[in-house]
């Protein structure tokens, strides 16, 4: 079973559930499964206040900074951090609720425009804002990085883009967050490349068509 290879690996898995019913996150929550990812806000202010309070909601979409507030009061983990900008109002709006939310940087791995995410000039560009301002953002915590592969049956060019993200992740751990034992994410893979990530250092995969079928639109 996928969860226990993944468990064996030290792998988290995050079952993304974007798309599909209550009820379906109900039944793997009932099979211990804790960790739901989410890539519409609206979707998961409708789900999350008739699901279990324990479960540990992921962010995992592009989240437009006037859109934090609604997820801000129970949000886990926020996977797609692209600037500055919403950095500062996930941490404006986690303050409110008097609470800390994780979040993961996202990196433009992918030779598609329409994926998001920062190159590594970008992320160093946000660091050296964080560095500057990291009193006055008390309320966030940076895990680790996130991204997505580009859709091909190229194995080759899938690791490659995987290994990119992994070496920046290295990096940052490296020097940015030196004995920060936080910083411990490299969010990567999905149903059909999450071998592939694993082999490649991910330390968190997020699945969706794998545990809960096709979906009936594209998301
Ligand atoms: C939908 C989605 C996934 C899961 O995709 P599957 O191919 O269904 O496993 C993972 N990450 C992100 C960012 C997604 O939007």
């Amino acid at each position: 079973m996928l969860t226990e290879e993944l468990t064996a690996k030290g792998v988290t898995l995050v079952a993304v559930s974007k798309t599909k019913p209550a009820s379906d996150i109900q039944d793997l929550y009932n099979l211990g499964q804790r960790d739901f990812g989410e890539n519409y806000v609206q979707e998961l202010v409708e789900k999350q206040p008739v699901l279990p309070a324990d479960i540990r909601w992921h962010y995992i979409g592009h989240l437009q900074s006037n859109k934090v507030k609604y997820i801000a009061p129970y949000v886990y983990l926020i996977h797609a951090v692209d600037s500055f900008k919403l950095l500062e109002e996930i941490n404006r709006q986690a303050a409110k609720h008097n609470r800390t939310i994780k979040v993961l940087l996202q990196l433009h791995i992918a030779d598609e425009e329409t994926k998001h995410g920062m190159d590594e000039r970008g992320i160093t560009e946000l660091m050296e804002y964080y560095e500057a301002q990291k009193d006055s953002l008390q309320n966030i915590e940076i895990c680790g990085l996130m991204g997505m592969a580009t859709f091909t049956d190229d194995e080759a060019q899938v690791r490659a883009e995987f290994a990119r993200l992994n070496n920046c992740f290295k990096h940052m751990k490296a020097s940015y967050f030196i004995g920060k034992s936080h910083f411990d994410t490299c969010s990567m893979g999905m149903s059909g490349d999450y071998h592939i990530a694993i082999e490649e250092g991910s330390t968190m995969v997020r699945i969706g068509s794998m545990l809960f079928g096709a979906r009936n639109y594209p998301a």
